[in-house]
């Protein structure tokens, strides 16, 4: 769990990539230097953990992009203290970025595996989710709902109905809409029956599973 001087000398490197593929908000870009990505990942993939990719993680599922991961963090615009739902924790790369920018990150993953291991492994480091859960993202996460902002990491077919409506009004959700490419999409809640919807561009990401538990 060691982060040394050329790690932190290839992150601040990948800071200025993402910074140059057009990521302006600098506390986005704060936490992208200061998070220890290769701690995220399996050590046989450290030596590439500041490169601008996805990689593979556990159970077939892979850690998102870090100029995803930014893209997603600034059209979110979280504020401190801001109750965010993650869908798809993963490796808990993305969860980390939240906490950095001081969200209280409820989190869903649905592979067992990898729920566990990185409950595990957050525990150990200093970003503390408020709550991680296994289970059905889809559905999203009521017990705890409403939320200021709601993160989808995995491309869902459709917009799932649960998610819009556990957002508050004024608050806002950015996931990745479709099947072999997803659009990134963001929903701004504004009332309790409108939502405004904008599009901005293809991603790829690993698919987002329904009841497959
Ligand atoms: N945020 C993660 C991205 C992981 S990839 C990271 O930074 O590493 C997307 C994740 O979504 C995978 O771990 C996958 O298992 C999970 N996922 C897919 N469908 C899901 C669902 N219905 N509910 C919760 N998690 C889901």
């Amino acid at each position: 769990m060691k982060d040394t001087y050329r790690h932190q000398g290839k992150r601040q490197q990948l800071v200025r990539v993402v910074k140059k593929k057009g990521i302006t908000d600098e506390r986005v870009l704060a936490a992208i230097g200061k998070i220890p990505r290769h701690l995220f990942m399996d050590s046989s993939f450290e030596d590439h953990a500041y490169q601008d990719k996805a990689f593979p993680i556990a159970a077939d599922q892979t850690i998102s992009q870090p100029y995803t991961v930014a893209f997603q963090s600034e059209l979110l615009e979280v504020k401190k203290g801001e109750k965010v739902l993650e869908i798809g924790t993963g490796s808990g790369y993305q969860t980390a970025v939240l906490c950095e920018l001081g969200a209280k990150v409820y989190s869903i993953e649905r592979q067992r595996e990898l729920y566990k291991k990185t409950k595990t492994f957050l525990a150990r480091i200093v970003y503390r989710p408020k709550h991680l859960s296994f289970g059905d993202g889809y559905k999203g996460l009521p017990e705890y709902a409403p939320y200021d902002k709601i993160i989808v990491t995995a491309g869902a077919p459709d917009v799932p109905r649960d998610l819009l409506s556990q957002l508050k009004v004024g608050g806002r959700m950015v996931i990745p809409v479709g099947t072999e490419v997803q659009t990134m999409t963001l929903f701004v809640r504004k009332s309790v029956k409108e939502f405004d919807k904008k599009e901005f561009g293809a991603f790829r990401f690993v698919p987002l599973l329904e009841d497959k538990n």
